[in-house]
Order: C-alpha cells, then structure tokens, then sequence
C-alpha cells in the first residue's frame, strides 16, 4: 500500500492509505516527482456534492515524475524515462482526441482525468496514467520542477496561443491574477510575442513583484485606476488581448472595460463571476472565450519553451505529508508560483 492525499467528502481532504495499481493492458505506472497544487483543487474541495465526482479519489492533475512500470502491450517509454503527464485523459477516438485536444474529449464530459474525474492522481508515491499517449518526454527537465507545465503553463499556453493574431507590434495583454496561471502567461506572452505590452495586475502586491521579474512591462494593482493605466497607455483603445485569470465579478467587468473594440476577453479562472453582455459592453467584435487547458501538441511546445530556458516556474516543494498545508498557503496567497507535493 501506499499513502495518498484523496478528497474525501465536500471541503475535506486527508492522507489515505490506499493500494500501489497495477498497470493493466496498455497502462503505465509512473513514479510522481512532482505534483502541483492547482487552485483549481480549491474550488474542487468547495463544490457543493452534487458537483463532485464520486468520492473518494487522489487529488493532484499536474503531473511529472518517471516511468515506473509498463503494463501488457505498452510501448514507447522504458522504466526511468523522466516524464510529464498530459492530464485531460479522452477517449482518444473521437474527432477533438484525434487531434490532440483531448481537454475537449466528445465521450469523457470534458473533466479531466486522474486527480479531477474521480480517477486517482499524482498525489502520491505512484499514478496509474491510462495510455503511454498521456506521457511526454522531459529530457533534461527535473520532474519535481516541471509538474506545473501540465496545467498551470499548458492552460496558459493555449489561452495565449489562440488569441496570437491579435498580437502584433504595438499590442498590448493584460494578464487579470498573476499566481500559478498567470506567472506562466506572462512568460509565455514575453517567449511568443516579443513586441506585445505585457501588463500585469493582482491585489497582491508581492505577486506584482513577481510579475515584473517574469517579464510583465506593468504590474498594477487590481481596480479602477489600473482600468484608467491601461486606457492611457492603449490611447484610450484597450488591449487587444485580456485574459481573466481570477474570473469573479470584478476582474470580469475590468476586463471588458479594458479590452479593445475586436479583441478577445479570455476567462480562464473558474471564480464563479458572471461577465454582463450586452451591445456596448464588452466593446463591439470583441470575443469572449472560456478556454479549458489544452491539447498535447500545446504540452510538446510548453516542454519546449522550458527546455530552452524561455519559460520557468517559481516551485515551493512539499512533501506529501504537508500536502494540505500546501493548499491551506495556496487559499491564503501566500504561494509565489507554484506548490508542487514531492511525494
Ligand atoms: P493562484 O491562487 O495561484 O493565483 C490566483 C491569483 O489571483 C493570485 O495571485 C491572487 O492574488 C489573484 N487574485 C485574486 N483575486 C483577485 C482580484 N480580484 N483581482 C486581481 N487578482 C486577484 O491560482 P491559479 O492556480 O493560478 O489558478 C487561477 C484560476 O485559474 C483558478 O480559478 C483556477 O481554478 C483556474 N484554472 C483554470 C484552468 C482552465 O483550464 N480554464 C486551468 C487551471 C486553473
Ligand atoms: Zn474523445
């Protein structure tokens, strides 16, 4: 057996002792490195019961660590291979599988899958991943620091990627909640578009330190003269992109007061907010989109910017007895970047 830190019930999380899986017919046992704490996991643990899947299961969707065991007819990857784990786990057939975008899977619901769906997680000494097509290699990078790709820079990466035509010389984002997500979205605004204005903004003012070192141009405190900043900056036009990282009322109505007329409003924090539409607000052709994470391709291109040094996150290492203290620091905003359990 081993011990596993599992939701349990609405609002309760604890270390379990549960047994070590089994790899079956194309399954594959990975040795976890690395499991990020995801504020996604706190509004999991504050979902109402009708809103959870079956309970109880291991928590932790973003993944690293290194192949322990291949299961019957698994290919493609040796025991010790150092590896990231794409979470969104489809059926692999349908038309958005086929194409990589499993986090958009027509037959699973689009959950996700282990540590979010009811199928156990990383958050323990091993995680039982249903195909070796979940797996990309790591290389170099250390599990234990590259967990945080598979969510917090992957979700980040396809916000940003999808909204790249946007982003020409003059352009300006603004990136609303710079924690895990948003760190990694202004590093990847600075990585695949050079000529964009990057500007920050937090009600934190340590995570705003934290932004101008990872490259945001402006990091201004969450309100309305940061709407009146960006307005001036922008010649009273806006930004072209603006991407909701927090998604409660507030951020959402600053971000349709600073978005450009035919720029895009993209809400990737689950904080429960509603963004009011209507002819005048948000500007007109302005797109609002709620992407959710990304697909595999996106994570082969994510390793790739932290291989090459483009992209890195702030990692705080917890062992998996501390794991809900990890989350209790999270709650309170009181981690930089990113809490990764090291079970
Ligand atoms: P985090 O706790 O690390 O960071 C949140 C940041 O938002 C903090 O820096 C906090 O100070 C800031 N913040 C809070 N309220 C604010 C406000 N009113 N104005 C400005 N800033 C504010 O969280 P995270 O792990 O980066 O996750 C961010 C959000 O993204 C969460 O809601 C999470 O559930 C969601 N998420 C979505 C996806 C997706 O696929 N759409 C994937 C992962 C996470
Ligand atoms: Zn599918």
């Amino acid at each position: 057996t081993m011990q596993a830190f599992q939701i349990v019930e609405p609002h309760k999380a604890e270390l379990r002792e549960v047994p070590v899986p089994e790899p079956g017919p194309g399954q594959v046992l990975v040795k976890v490195g690395g499991a990020g704490a995801c504020h996604s996991d706190l509004h999991l643990m504050d979902a109402p019961p009708d809103r959870l899947p079956a309970l109880p299961f291991t928590l932790g969707h973003e993944n690293a660590g290194w192949v322990e065991k291949l299961g019957p007819g698994a290919t493609g990857f040796a025991p010790g291979d150092p590896v990231l784990v794409y979470g969104p786990w489809g059926c692999g057939t349908c038309p958005s599988c086929r194409v990589g975008m499993e986090n958009y899977c027509e037959n699973n619901g689009g959950i996700g899958g282990g540590g979010l769906d009811g199928s156990d997680g990383g958050m323990a000494p091993y995680l039982l991943v249903p195909s070796t097509r979940f797996l990309i290699p790591l290389g170099t990078l250390d599990p234990r620091d590259a967990a945080p790709l598979a969510d917090a820079a992957l979700t980040s990466y396809h916000a940003v990627k999808r909204s790249l035509h946007l982003l020409g010389a003059g352009s300006t984002a603004v990136v609303i909640g710079v924690g895990g997500l948003g760190q990694m979205a202004i590093q990847i605004l600075r990585a695949v578009s050079s000529a964009t204005t990057v500007v920050a903004v937090d009600t934190a003012a340590d995570k705003l330190a934290t932004a101008r070192r990872m490259g945001a141009d402006e990091a201004l405190v969450s309100g309305d003269a940061a709407v009146t900043r960006i307005k001036d900056m922008t010649r009273g036009q806006g930004a072209q992109l603006v991407l909701d990282m927090v998604g409660v009322d507030p951020t959402l109505r600053m971000a349709a007061q600073v978005a450009r007329v035919r720029g895009d409003v993209t809400i990737v924090g689950l904080g429960g907010g509603a963004l009011p539409v209507n002819f005048a607000s948000p500007p007109h052709e302005c797109s609002v989109a709620s992407p959710y994470w990304g697909a595999i391709g996106e994570l082969m291109d994510v390793v790739a910017l932290a291989q090459a040094g483009k992209i890195e996150m702030l990692v705080e290492h917890f062992p998996l007895e501390r794991a809900g203290e990890a989350y209790q620091l999270l709650r309170e905003g009181k981690i930089q970047g990113r809490a990764v359990i090291t079970p």
